[in-house]
Protein backbone atom coordinates (compact mmCIF):
# COMPACT_ATOMS: atom_id res chain seq x y z
CA UNK A 1 0.00 0.00 0.00
CA UNK A 2 1.47 3.16 -1.00
CA UNK A 3 0.28 5.80 1.55
CA UNK A 4 2.63 8.24 0.83
CA UNK A 5 1.18 8.45 -2.72
CA UNK A 6 -2.07 9.97 -4.64
CA UNK A 7 -3.28 7.58 -7.23
CA UNK A 8 -4.36 9.98 -10.78
CA UNK A 9 -4.70 8.31 -13.94
CA UNK A 10 -4.66 4.93 -12.75
CA UNK A 11 -0.78 5.70 -11.27
CA UNK A 12 0.29 6.16 -7.39
CA UNK A 13 2.07 9.55 -7.86
CA UNK A 14 3.36 11.75 -5.59
CA UNK A 15 1.85 15.55 -4.06
CA UNK A 16 3.18 18.51 -5.40
CA UNK A 17 3.47 19.64 -2.27
CA UNK A 18 5.51 17.32 -0.88
CA UNK A 19 4.67 17.69 2.10
CA UNK A 20 2.94 14.92 5.01
CA UNK A 21 0.04 14.90 7.31
CA UNK A 22 0.22 12.71 10.30
CA UNK A 23 -2.92 10.50 10.94
CA UNK A 24 -3.63 10.07 15.10
CA UNK A 25 -4.59 6.84 16.74
CA UNK A 26 -7.62 8.71 19.39
CA UNK A 27 -7.01 5.52 21.58
CA UNK A 28 -3.70 6.34 21.91
CA UNK A 29 -2.93 9.68 20.87
CA UNK A 30 -0.10 8.42 19.11
CA UNK A 31 0.76 9.21 15.55
CA UNK A 32 -0.02 6.05 13.65
CA UNK A 33 0.72 7.09 9.30
CA UNK A 34 1.33 10.08 7.21
CA UNK A 35 -0.24 11.11 4.14
CA UNK A 36 0.11 13.34 1.40
CA UNK A 37 -0.68 17.04 2.31
CA UNK A 38 -2.30 17.32 -1.52
CA UNK A 39 -3.03 20.52 -3.22
CA UNK A 40 -4.76 22.58 -5.93
CA UNK A 41 -2.93 21.78 -8.36
CA UNK A 42 -2.95 18.00 -7.19
CA UNK A 43 -6.94 18.06 -7.73
CA UNK A 44 -6.67 19.81 -10.98
CA UNK A 45 -4.40 16.86 -12.13
CA UNK A 46 -6.84 14.19 -11.02
CA UNK A 47 -9.90 16.18 -12.87
CA UNK A 48 -8.00 16.02 -15.99
CA UNK A 49 -7.50 12.39 -15.46
CA UNK A 50 -11.16 11.70 -14.91
CA UNK A 51 -12.02 14.22 -17.57
CA UNK A 52 -9.89 11.88 -19.89
CA UNK A 53 -10.96 9.38 -18.93
CA UNK A 54 -14.54 10.04 -18.73
CA UNK A 55 -16.30 9.47 -22.21
CA UNK A 56 -14.77 5.98 -22.72
CA UNK A 57 -16.13 5.33 -19.34
CA UNK A 58 -19.64 6.70 -19.85
CA UNK A 59 -19.76 4.32 -23.31
CA UNK A 60 -18.90 0.93 -21.37
CA UNK A 61 -21.99 -0.77 -21.05
CA UNK A 62 -23.56 -0.70 -17.73
CA UNK A 63 -23.95 -4.39 -17.02
CA UNK A 64 -19.67 -4.40 -17.80
CA UNK A 65 -19.35 -1.69 -15.51
CA UNK A 66 -21.15 -3.80 -12.66
CA UNK A 67 -18.87 -6.60 -13.64
CA UNK A 68 -16.18 -4.71 -12.91
CA UNK A 69 -17.69 -3.36 -9.54
CA UNK A 70 -17.99 -6.90 -8.76
CA UNK A 71 -14.52 -7.56 -9.10
CA UNK A 72 -13.81 -4.29 -6.85
CA UNK A 73 -16.01 -6.38 -4.23
CA UNK A 74 -14.13 -9.04 -4.67
CA UNK A 75 -10.68 -7.10 -3.83
CA UNK A 76 -11.88 -5.08 -0.96
CA UNK A 77 -13.53 -8.12 0.82
CA UNK A 78 -10.07 -10.01 0.55
CA UNK A 79 -9.20 -6.75 2.84
CA UNK A 80 -12.13 -6.93 5.10
CA UNK A 81 -10.35 -7.64 8.73
CA UNK A 82 -7.63 -5.07 7.30
CA UNK A 83 -10.60 -2.36 6.89
CA UNK A 84 -11.93 -3.23 10.57
CA UNK A 85 -8.42 -2.61 11.51
CA UNK A 86 -7.77 0.02 9.91
CA UNK A 87 -11.02 1.92 11.08
CA UNK A 88 -10.24 0.86 14.48
CA UNK A 89 -6.99 2.54 14.52
CA UNK A 90 -7.73 5.90 12.56
CA UNK A 91 -11.05 6.50 14.39
CA UNK A 92 -11.24 4.28 17.20
CA UNK A 93 -14.36 2.39 16.74
CA UNK A 94 -14.31 -0.71 18.90
CA UNK A 95 -14.05 -4.23 17.02
CA UNK A 96 -17.49 -5.54 16.37
CA UNK A 97 -18.81 -2.56 15.33
CA UNK A 98 -15.66 -2.61 12.91
CA UNK A 99 -16.38 -5.74 11.47
CA UNK A 100 -19.99 -5.33 11.05
CA UNK A 101 -20.67 -1.82 10.33
CA UNK A 102 -17.09 0.14 9.14
CA UNK A 103 -16.49 -2.73 6.97
CA UNK A 104 -19.27 -4.72 6.06
CA UNK A 105 -21.65 -2.05 5.28
CA UNK A 106 -19.73 -0.89 2.51
CA UNK A 107 -19.17 -4.48 0.92
CA UNK A 108 -22.82 -4.88 0.74
CA UNK A 109 -23.58 -1.20 -0.45
CA UNK A 110 -20.72 -1.91 -2.99
CA UNK A 111 -22.07 -5.50 -4.18
CA UNK A 112 -25.77 -3.90 -4.43
CA UNK A 113 -24.17 -1.45 -6.79
CA UNK A 114 -21.89 -4.47 -9.14
CA UNK A 115 -25.79 -6.29 -8.30
CA UNK A 116 -27.76 -3.26 -9.79
CA UNK A 117 -25.49 -1.79 -12.44
CA UNK A 118 -25.68 -5.86 -13.93
CA UNK A 119 -28.87 -5.93 -14.45
CA UNK A 120 -30.11 -2.44 -16.24
CA UNK A 121 -33.52 -0.95 -15.79
CA UNK A 122 -34.96 -1.13 -19.34
CA UNK A 123 -35.32 2.30 -20.74
CA UNK A 124 -38.66 3.54 -20.95
CA UNK A 125 -40.76 5.78 -23.22
CA UNK A 126 -43.00 8.66 -22.43
CA UNK A 127 -45.33 8.81 -25.84
CA UNK A 128 -42.80 9.42 -29.04
CA UNK A 129 -40.36 10.02 -26.05
CA UNK A 130 -37.71 7.48 -25.24
CA UNK A 131 -36.61 8.60 -21.79
CA UNK A 132 -32.61 7.63 -21.19
CA UNK A 133 -29.96 8.15 -18.18
CA UNK A 134 -26.75 8.88 -18.81
CA UNK A 135 -23.78 9.75 -16.23
CA UNK A 136 -23.34 13.85 -14.94
CA UNK A 137 -19.74 13.64 -15.55
CA UNK A 138 -16.72 14.33 -13.09
CA UNK A 139 -18.08 13.78 -9.48
CA UNK A 140 -15.92 15.57 -6.52
CA UNK A 141 -16.67 13.00 -3.63
CA UNK A 142 -15.77 14.83 -0.39
CA UNK A 143 -16.53 12.52 2.55
CA UNK A 144 -16.07 12.58 6.61
CA UNK A 145 -14.38 10.32 9.05
CA UNK A 146 -17.06 9.06 11.30
CA UNK A 147 -17.91 5.79 9.15
CA UNK A 148 -15.03 6.83 6.61
CA UNK A 149 -14.98 3.53 4.24
CA UNK A 150 -19.03 3.30 3.50
CA UNK A 151 -19.34 7.35 2.89
CA UNK A 152 -17.17 6.89 0.48
CA UNK A 153 -18.24 3.70 -1.02
CA UNK A 154 -22.02 5.15 -0.94
CA UNK A 155 -20.88 8.18 -3.48
CA UNK A 156 -18.01 6.18 -5.18
CA UNK A 157 -20.00 2.71 -6.00
CA UNK A 158 -23.05 4.60 -6.90
CA UNK A 159 -20.98 7.35 -9.45
CA UNK A 160 -19.03 4.22 -11.02
CA UNK A 161 -22.00 2.20 -12.02
CA UNK A 162 -23.96 5.37 -13.82
CA UNK A 163 -20.77 5.60 -15.53
CA UNK A 164 -19.06 9.11 -13.84
CA UNK A 165 -15.60 9.13 -13.00
CA UNK A 166 -14.60 10.59 -9.54
CA UNK A 167 -11.96 12.37 -7.69
CA UNK A 168 -12.32 11.51 -3.83
CA UNK A 169 -11.00 13.50 -1.11
CA UNK A 170 -11.06 11.56 2.31
CA UNK A 171 -11.37 13.13 5.72
CA UNK A 172 -7.76 14.41 6.67
CA UNK A 173 -8.38 12.55 9.82
CA UNK A 174 -9.60 9.11 8.81
CA UNK A 175 -7.42 8.86 4.90
CA UNK A 176 -6.34 5.58 5.70
CA UNK A 177 -8.85 3.01 4.90
CA UNK A 178 -9.54 4.53 1.67
CA UNK A 179 -5.97 3.95 0.38
CA UNK A 180 -7.39 -0.11 0.66
CA UNK A 181 -10.27 0.51 -1.42
CA UNK A 182 -7.55 2.22 -4.11
CA UNK A 183 -5.69 -0.69 -3.51
CA UNK A 184 -8.92 -2.97 -4.61
CA UNK A 185 -9.42 -0.57 -7.14
CA UNK A 186 -5.91 -1.20 -8.68
CA UNK A 187 -6.12 -4.62 -8.28
CA UNK A 188 -9.22 -5.05 -9.65
CA UNK A 189 -8.41 -3.19 -12.81
CA UNK A 190 -10.63 -0.36 -12.69
CA UNK A 191 -9.30 2.08 -16.26
CA UNK A 192 -7.01 4.68 -15.37
CA UNK A 193 -8.11 7.96 -14.23
CA UNK A 194 -12.14 6.16 -13.60
CA UNK A 195 -10.81 6.36 -9.41
CA UNK A 196 -8.79 9.12 -8.54
CA UNK A 197 -7.68 9.65 -5.17
CA UNK A 198 -6.11 13.01 -3.14
CA UNK A 199 -5.53 13.27 0.11
CA UNK A 200 -5.54 16.48 2.04
CA UNK A 201 -6.95 19.44 4.27
CA UNK A 202 -10.71 20.65 3.48
CA UNK A 203 -9.83 24.07 2.89
CA UNK A 204 -7.47 23.09 0.45
CA UNK A 205 -8.16 20.36 -1.62
CA UNK A 206 -12.05 20.46 -0.25
CA UNK A 207 -12.10 23.58 -1.35
CA UNK A 208 -10.56 22.87 -5.03
CA UNK A 209 -12.29 20.23 -5.41
CA UNK A 210 -15.50 22.09 -4.34
CA UNK A 211 -14.65 25.12 -6.84
CA UNK A 212 -12.67 23.17 -10.15
CA UNK A 213 -14.93 24.53 -12.92
CA UNK A 214 -14.29 20.93 -14.86
CA UNK A 215 -16.14 19.17 -11.84
CA UNK A 216 -19.61 18.41 -12.81
CA UNK A 217 -20.84 17.09 -9.69
CA UNK A 218 -19.93 17.36 -5.87
CA UNK A 219 -21.36 14.68 -3.60
CA UNK A 220 -20.77 16.09 0.13
CA UNK A 221 -21.31 14.19 3.82
CA UNK A 222 -20.07 16.43 6.16
CA UNK A 223 -21.13 19.11 8.51
CA UNK A 224 -24.10 21.64 7.48
CA UNK A 225 -21.77 24.37 7.95
CA UNK A 226 -19.21 23.05 5.14
CA UNK A 227 -21.76 21.77 2.99
CA UNK A 228 -23.33 25.28 2.80
CA UNK A 229 -19.70 26.34 1.67
CA UNK A 230 -19.05 23.28 -0.57
CA UNK A 231 -22.83 24.46 -1.93
CA UNK A 232 -21.92 28.18 -2.52
CA UNK A 233 -18.53 27.22 -4.48
CA UNK A 234 -20.59 24.78 -6.93
CA UNK A 235 -23.20 27.67 -7.22
CA UNK A 236 -21.04 29.77 -9.53
CA UNK A 237 -21.06 27.49 -12.51
CA UNK A 238 -24.16 25.51 -11.63
CA UNK A 239 -22.62 22.20 -10.89
CA UNK A 240 -25.01 19.38 -9.13
CA UNK A 241 -24.49 19.34 -5.60
CA UNK A 242 -25.61 16.29 -3.46
CA UNK A 243 -25.13 16.51 0.46
CA UNK A 244 -25.94 14.47 3.67
CA UNK A 245 -25.48 16.51 6.40
CA UNK A 246 -25.87 16.87 10.22
CA UNK A 247 -28.58 15.66 12.40
CA UNK A 248 -30.68 15.74 16.06
CA UNK A 249 -32.66 12.61 15.05
CA UNK A 250 -36.09 12.27 17.38
CA UNK A 251 -36.48 8.44 19.20
CA UNK A 252 -40.35 8.69 20.30
CA UNK A 253 -41.39 5.97 22.68
CA UNK A 254 -45.48 6.16 22.52
CA UNK A 255 -47.60 5.54 25.51
CA UNK A 256 -48.20 1.97 24.27
CA UNK A 257 -44.30 1.23 23.23
CA UNK A 258 -42.51 -1.95 24.60
CA UNK A 259 -40.74 0.38 26.62
CA UNK A 260 -37.61 -1.69 27.60
CA UNK A 261 -36.44 -2.84 24.12
CA UNK A 262 -37.29 1.16 23.07
CA UNK A 263 -35.02 2.01 25.64
CA UNK A 264 -32.30 -0.67 25.68
CA UNK A 265 -32.37 0.14 21.53
CA UNK A 266 -32.23 4.13 21.50
CA UNK A 267 -29.31 4.48 24.03
CA UNK A 268 -27.43 1.92 21.31
CA UNK A 269 -28.42 3.85 18.63
CA UNK A 270 -27.67 6.73 20.57
CA UNK A 271 -23.84 5.82 21.11
CA UNK A 272 -23.37 3.64 17.92
CA UNK A 273 -19.95 4.89 17.43
CA UNK A 274 -19.48 6.92 20.26
CA UNK A 275 -22.15 9.04 19.20
CA UNK A 276 -20.66 10.04 16.23
CA UNK A 277 -23.31 8.97 13.99
CA UNK A 278 -25.30 11.62 11.88
CA UNK A 279 -28.63 9.51 12.19
CA UNK A 280 -28.03 8.82 15.91
CA UNK A 281 -31.28 9.31 17.92
CA UNK A 282 -29.82 12.01 20.10
CA UNK A 283 -33.20 12.97 21.39
CA UNK A 284 -35.24 10.34 23.28
CA UNK A 285 -38.84 11.27 23.21
CA UNK A 286 -41.03 9.90 25.66
CA UNK A 287 -44.79 9.78 26.91
CA UNK A 288 -45.48 11.26 30.22
CA UNK A 289 -46.67 7.86 31.53
CA UNK A 290 -43.71 5.95 30.75
CA UNK A 291 -41.41 8.80 31.33
CA UNK A 292 -39.82 8.06 34.73
CA UNK A 293 -39.48 4.53 33.87
CA UNK A 294 -37.36 5.29 30.53
CA UNK A 295 -34.99 7.14 32.41
CA UNK A 296 -34.30 5.14 34.72
CA UNK A 297 -33.77 2.11 32.60
CA UNK A 298 -31.47 4.44 30.50
CA UNK A 299 -29.27 5.67 32.93
CA UNK A 300 -28.78 2.32 33.78
CA UNK A 301 -28.28 1.25 30.24
CA UNK A 302 -25.66 3.75 29.45
CA UNK A 303 -23.66 2.96 33.00
CA UNK A 304 -23.20 -0.70 31.11
CA UNK A 305 -21.42 0.98 27.96
CA UNK A 306 -17.57 0.08 28.73
CA UNK A 307 -15.16 2.59 27.71
CA UNK A 308 -11.71 1.86 26.43
CA UNK A 309 -9.72 0.26 23.83
CA UNK A 310 -11.25 -0.74 20.88
CA UNK A 311 -9.39 -3.53 20.17
CA UNK A 312 -11.05 -4.91 23.93
CA UNK A 313 -13.91 -7.54 23.10
CA UNK A 314 -15.89 -5.78 26.07
CA UNK A 315 -15.30 -1.99 25.19
CA UNK A 316 -18.57 -0.70 23.93
CA UNK A 317 -17.78 3.00 23.50
CA UNK A 318 -14.04 3.97 22.10
CA UNK A 319 -12.32 7.50 21.82
CA UNK A 320 -13.54 10.11 19.93
CA UNK A 321 -11.96 11.13 16.41
CA UNK A 322 -10.05 13.60 18.00
CA UNK A 323 -9.15 16.03 21.08
CA UNK A 324 -10.82 18.85 19.19
CA UNK A 325 -13.91 16.49 19.26
CA UNK A 326 -13.76 15.55 22.51
CA UNK A 327 -13.63 18.99 23.96
CA UNK A 328 -16.37 19.97 21.90
CA UNK A 329 -18.57 17.28 23.32
CA UNK A 330 -17.40 18.08 26.82
CA UNK A 331 -18.59 21.80 26.59
CA UNK A 332 -22.17 20.71 25.41
CA UNK A 333 -22.08 18.47 28.57
CA UNK A 334 -21.12 21.77 30.72
CA UNK A 335 -23.66 23.81 29.13
CA UNK A 336 -26.74 21.64 29.14
CA UNK A 337 -28.62 23.00 31.76
CA UNK A 338 -30.69 19.85 32.50
CA UNK A 339 -30.69 16.97 35.08
CA UNK A 340 -27.40 14.27 34.42
CA UNK A 341 -28.50 10.64 35.03
CA UNK A 342 -25.72 9.58 33.66
CA UNK A 343 -22.05 10.27 33.13
CA UNK A 344 -18.79 11.76 34.49
CA UNK A 345 -17.79 8.44 34.79
CA UNK A 346 -14.02 7.27 34.99
CA UNK A 347 -12.22 7.40 31.28
CA UNK A 348 -9.07 6.34 30.42
CA UNK A 349 -6.30 9.12 30.48
CA UNK A 350 -4.55 8.56 27.51
CA UNK A 351 -6.79 9.24 24.71
CA UNK A 352 -10.23 11.57 23.59
CA UNK A 353 -12.31 9.54 25.67
CA UNK A 354 -16.13 10.58 26.90
CA UNK A 355 -18.30 8.67 29.41
CA UNK A 356 -21.55 7.47 27.79
CA UNK A 357 -23.92 10.69 29.02
CA UNK A 358 -27.59 10.68 29.92
CA UNK A 359 -29.84 13.70 30.70
CA UNK A 360 -33.40 14.22 31.59
CA UNK A 361 -35.44 16.63 31.67
CA UNK A 362 -33.82 18.40 28.53
CA UNK A 363 -35.88 21.83 27.46
CA UNK A 364 -36.46 21.04 23.58
CA UNK A 365 -35.41 24.86 23.04
CA UNK A 366 -31.88 24.46 24.69
CA UNK A 367 -28.60 23.88 22.83
CA UNK A 368 -28.10 20.44 23.96
CA UNK A 369 -31.74 19.69 22.47
CA UNK A 370 -31.14 21.49 19.00
CA UNK A 371 -27.61 21.02 18.21
CA UNK A 372 -25.61 18.19 17.21
CA UNK A 373 -23.24 17.20 19.62
CA UNK A 374 -21.50 14.12 17.57
CA UNK A 375 -20.67 12.15 20.98
CA UNK A 376 -21.78 9.87 23.10
CA UNK A 377 -24.98 12.06 24.83
CA UNK A 378 -28.51 11.75 24.90
CA UNK A 379 -31.37 13.93 25.96
CA UNK A 380 -34.81 12.92 27.43
CA UNK A 381 -38.03 14.96 27.47
CA UNK A 382 -41.75 14.34 28.09
CA UNK A 383 -44.75 14.49 25.78
CA UNK A 384 -47.95 14.43 26.68
CA UNK A 385 -50.01 13.36 23.38
CA UNK A 386 -48.74 11.99 19.84
CA UNK A 387 -49.68 15.51 18.54
CA UNK A 388 -47.16 16.80 21.12
CA UNK A 389 -44.66 14.06 19.96
CA UNK A 390 -44.57 15.24 16.92
CA UNK A 391 -44.69 19.17 16.84
CA UNK A 392 -41.33 18.64 19.42
CA UNK A 393 -39.49 15.81 17.04
CA UNK A 394 -39.89 18.70 14.30
CA UNK A 395 -38.96 21.37 16.44
CA UNK A 396 -35.32 20.94 14.78
CA UNK A 397 -33.65 22.51 11.80
CA UNK A 398 -32.42 18.94 10.82
CA UNK A 399 -34.52 15.75 9.67
CA UNK A 400 -32.84 13.00 8.87
CA UNK A 401 -33.59 9.81 10.88
CA UNK A 402 -35.83 9.06 13.90
CA UNK A 403 -37.99 6.24 15.36
CA UNK A 404 -41.21 5.53 16.95
CA UNK A 405 -42.40 2.33 18.79
CA UNK A 406 -45.48 2.07 19.66
CA UNK A 407 -48.77 0.00 18.30
CA UNK A 408 -47.40 -0.37 14.08
CA UNK A 409 -50.39 1.86 12.89
CA UNK A 410 -50.29 4.28 15.50
CA UNK A 411 -46.51 4.13 14.92
CA UNK A 412 -46.65 4.78 10.93
CA UNK A 413 -49.39 7.47 11.30
CA UNK A 414 -46.88 9.44 13.71
CA UNK A 415 -43.87 8.22 10.80
CA UNK A 416 -45.48 10.01 8.40
CA UNK A 417 -45.82 13.27 10.11
CA UNK A 418 -42.05 13.48 10.70
CA UNK A 419 -40.04 15.98 8.56
CA UNK A 420 -37.51 13.80 8.47
CA UNK A 421 -35.52 11.29 5.11
CA UNK A 422 -35.72 7.97 7.31
CA UNK A 423 -37.76 6.46 10.56
CA UNK A 424 -37.76 3.06 11.80
CA UNK A 425 -40.81 1.65 13.65
CA UNK A 426 -40.34 -0.83 16.22
CA UNK A 427 -36.44 -1.26 15.89
CA UNK A 428 -36.98 -2.16 12.33
CA UNK A 429 -32.73 -2.69 10.89
CA UNK A 430 -31.12 -0.79 8.68
CA UNK A 431 -31.55 -0.92 5.07
CA UNK A 432 -28.78 -0.59 2.83
CA UNK A 433 -30.33 -0.11 -0.58
CA UNK A 434 -33.63 2.23 0.42
CA UNK A 435 -32.59 5.87 -0.14
CA UNK A 436 -30.57 7.46 2.56
CA UNK A 437 -30.82 11.18 3.05
CA UNK A 438 -32.53 14.53 4.63
CA UNK A 439 -34.74 16.92 5.21
CA UNK A 440 -34.29 20.58 5.59
CA UNK A 441 -30.78 21.17 6.79
CA UNK A 442 -29.66 17.47 7.07
CA UNK A 443 -29.28 17.64 3.15
CA UNK A 444 -30.17 17.61 -0.39
CA UNK A 445 -30.50 14.57 -2.44
CA UNK A 446 -30.83 10.85 -1.66
CA UNK A 447 -27.79 7.81 -1.45
CA UNK A 448 -27.71 3.86 -1.57
CA UNK A 449 -29.54 1.93 -4.02
CA UNK A 450 -31.40 2.88 -6.98
CA UNK A 451 -32.28 6.39 -5.65
CA UNK A 452 -28.53 6.68 -4.75
CA UNK A 453 -27.77 5.87 -8.51
CA UNK A 454 -30.00 8.26 -9.91
CA UNK A 455 -28.11 11.16 -8.18
CA UNK A 456 -25.20 10.77 -10.44
CA UNK A 457 -27.30 10.79 -13.56
CA UNK A 458 -28.77 12.93 -16.12
CA UNK A 459 -32.37 12.51 -17.95
CA UNK A 460 -32.64 13.22 -21.40
CA UNK A 461 -35.78 12.58 -23.65
CA UNK A 462 -35.37 12.05 -27.11
CA UNK A 463 -38.37 12.07 -29.76
CA UNK A 464 -38.99 9.84 -32.30
P1 LIG B 1 -16.67 18.42 8.00
O1 LIG B 1 -17.75 19.19 7.34
O2 LIG B 1 -15.76 19.13 8.90
O3 LIG B 1 -15.75 17.71 6.93
C1 LIG B 1 -16.25 16.87 5.92
C2 LIG B 1 -15.29 16.87 4.76
O4 LIG B 1 -15.28 18.16 4.18
C3 LIG B 1 -13.84 16.57 5.14
O5 LIG B 1 -13.26 15.77 4.14
C4 LIG B 1 -13.22 17.95 5.17
O6 LIG B 1 -11.84 17.92 4.92
C5 LIG B 1 -13.95 18.62 4.03
N1 LIG B 1 -13.95 20.09 4.08
C6 LIG B 1 -13.75 20.91 5.15
N2 LIG B 1 -13.83 22.20 4.78
C7 LIG B 1 -14.08 22.22 3.45
C8 LIG B 1 -14.29 23.24 2.48
N3 LIG B 1 -14.24 24.53 2.82
N4 LIG B 1 -14.55 22.89 1.20
C9 LIG B 1 -14.63 21.59 0.86
N5 LIG B 1 -14.43 20.57 1.72
C10 LIG B 1 -14.16 20.87 3.01
O7 LIG B 1 -17.41 17.23 8.73
P2 LIG B 1 -16.74 16.11 9.64
O8 LIG B 1 -16.40 16.76 10.95
O9 LIG B 1 -15.69 15.39 8.90
O10 LIG B 1 -17.96 15.09 9.84
C11 LIG B 1 -18.93 15.24 10.82
C12 LIG B 1 -20.21 15.78 10.23
O11 LIG B 1 -20.65 14.99 9.14
C13 LIG B 1 -21.36 15.76 11.20
O12 LIG B 1 -22.05 16.99 11.15
C14 LIG B 1 -22.24 14.64 10.71
O13 LIG B 1 -23.58 14.74 11.04
C15 LIG B 1 -22.03 14.73 9.25
N6 LIG B 1 -22.37 13.46 8.62
C16 LIG B 1 -23.49 13.37 7.83
C17 LIG B 1 -23.85 12.18 7.25
C18 LIG B 1 -25.07 12.03 6.41
O14 LIG B 1 -25.10 11.12 5.62
N7 LIG B 1 -26.06 12.87 6.52
C19 LIG B 1 -23.07 11.07 7.46
C20 LIG B 1 -21.97 11.18 8.27
C21 LIG B 1 -21.62 12.40 8.83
Amino acid sequence: MNRDSLYIGGRWVSSTSGHTMAVENPATEEIIAHVPAGTGEDVHRAVSAARAAFDGWARTPMAERGALLGKLHEALSARAADIAKTVGLELGTPLKVAKNVQAGLPLAVLRGYADLAADPVPEESIGHSLIVHEPVGVVGAITPWNYPLHQVVAKVAAALAAGCTVVLKPSELTPLVAYLLFDAADEAGLPDGVLNLVTGTGTEVGAAIAGHPDVDMVSFTGSTATGRAVSHAAADRIARVALELGGKSANIILSDADLTKAVKVGVGNAFLNSGQTCTAWTRMLVHRDLYDSAVELAAATAQGYRTGDPFDEGTRLGPLVSAGQRDRVRGFIERAGARMVAGAADVPDKGYFVAGTVFADVDPASELAQEEVFGPVLAIMAFDDDEDAVRIANNSRYGLAGGVWGEPERALAVARRLRTGAVDLNGAAFNPVAPFGGYKQSGVGRELGSYGLAEFQQTKAIQR
